[in-house]
């Protein structure tokens, strides 16, 4: 069908449903509560499921340029010892596709450079969808989400992961190759992006809303001497981030209601141990294009995406967690040693296995096709 679609929020999520709502021939504006449009942010990683879904929205042409594709790295624990080492290629060989690293601004510019000037309304704060007049209201109004509460008035609100995180991007001096230092409450990566640039993040455990006064300061005392590239990289950093992390720790029932579905982390916020929030937005916006492209009614369209898109983004969520415990927020001595060994023991090909399984999604084609034609 063809219709109107008004998308709540212009973040990764909300501009990718706009990109694929429009190719699927629907008329779209996208409405962010931020008073312009910036693409702020520092690194994020794509697997190669997002890298499809890109692709099928279009903008692989221009995507490539942006993206540095990991071919190397490992894990190391504090001590700087390897507790394995990845040849990241197996990706490339496995999908077809890379696991890449990307300038989180280069992204949203690459998604807002794919639409039209007259489509994008910031300052505008989407209060309620009943005030929305559209065929379509898509809620990608990110993990605080005003449409979720509306949908489902007495679901739990985000938790707290314990995890808190600095982030932050700069030029690299050498040849930095992607890596995760592992210490007890502590994950400390760094991973290579496009132009020469770093990015890096400490993930730390931490009672909620500690106050950091100056990160980098904090950064530099607690991690001096730990045999990671972080702390070099954190001093020669202008601006590092700093974030709680929470997440949607009790699953929606449903992604849609009335003519509402909600996309990205405003429907499964998640926390970002696999590296797959944004992914899964990307996919959430794949598929409900698709869907708007194929089906005859919305009912039909938001029946199609809620169907396709939730159990798989709520187990890469309750993955994501799990990946969480057994991994940065392990703290006791004796369970990170015990970690730490089996790790070390593992082969990597067994390793990459779960990491290869999820990132092996092949999205829907985008395009008209009759409801008879075989499912996506
Ligand atoms: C530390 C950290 C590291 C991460 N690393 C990765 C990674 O490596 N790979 C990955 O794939 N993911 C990663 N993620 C997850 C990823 O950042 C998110 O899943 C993704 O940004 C979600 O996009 P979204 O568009 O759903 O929401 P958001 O990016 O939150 O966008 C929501 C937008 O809606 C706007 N908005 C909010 N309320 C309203 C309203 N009422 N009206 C209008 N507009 C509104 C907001 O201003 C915002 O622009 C990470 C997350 C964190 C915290």
């Amino acid at each position: 069908m063809r219709g109107t679609a008004l998308v709540a929020g212009g973040g990764i999520g909300g501009l990718s449903a706009a990109i694929g709502l429009r190719k699927a021939g629907w008329e779209v504006r996208v409405l962010e509560r931020a008073p312009e449009f910036t693409a702020v942010g520092a690194g994020i990683s794509l697997w190669p499921n997002a890298l499809r879904a890109l692709t099928e929205l279009g903008l692989g042409p221009r995507l490539d340029p942006l993206l540095t594709p990991q071919t190397s790295g490992g894990l190391l624990d504090q001590d700087g010892r390897w507790l394995t080492r990845w040849d990241a290629a197996v990706f490339e060989r496995a999908l077809g596709r890379p696991l890449v690293g990307i300038h989180r601004a280069h992204l949203l510019e690459l998604l807002l450079d794919a639409l039209p000037d007259d489509c994008l309304e910031p300052g505008t704060t989407v209060g309620s969808a009943a005030e929305l007049d559209a065929d379509l209201v898509v809620g990608a109004d990110g993990i605080h989400s005003r449409l979720r509460a509306e949908l489902h008035p007495g679901h739990p609100q985000p938790v707290y992961t314990g995890t808190t995180a600095f982030r932050g991007v700069t030029a690299r001096t050498d040849d930095v190759k992607l890596g995760v230092t592992m210490g007890p409450g502590v994950e400390l990566g760094v991973v290579p992006l496009a132009g020469g640039d770093v990015y890096w993040y400490a993930a730390v455990s931490a009672p909620e809303g500690s106050t950091v006064d100056d990160p980098k300061a904090y950064l530099l005392d607690r991690f001096t001497g730990w045999r990671s590239k972080v702390p070099d990289l954190v001093a020669r950093t202008e601006t590092v981030l700093h974030h709680d992390i929470h997440w949607l720790a009790e699953p929606l029932p449903c992604y849609v209601g009335g003519n509402v579905a909600l996309l990205g982390d405003a429907a499964h916020a998640m926390p970002p141990f696999l590296g797959q929030g944004g992914c899964q937005s990307i996919e959430d916006a794949v598929v409900l294009a698709a869907a708007a492209a194929r089906h005859d009614s919305v009912a039909a369209v938001l029946a199609h995406y809620d169907r396709e898109r939730r159990p798989r983004s709520q187990r890469i969520a309750r993955n994501s967690a799990r990946m969480g415990r057994f991994g940065q927020q392990l703290e006791h001595p004796l369970a990170v040693r015990a970690r730490n060994t089996l790790v070390r023991l593992l082969p990597v090909s067994l390793s990459v296995r779960g990491s290869i399984r999820m990132s092996d999604w092949t999205p829907p084609r985008i395009g008209a096709q009759s409801p008879t034609s075989p499912a996506s």
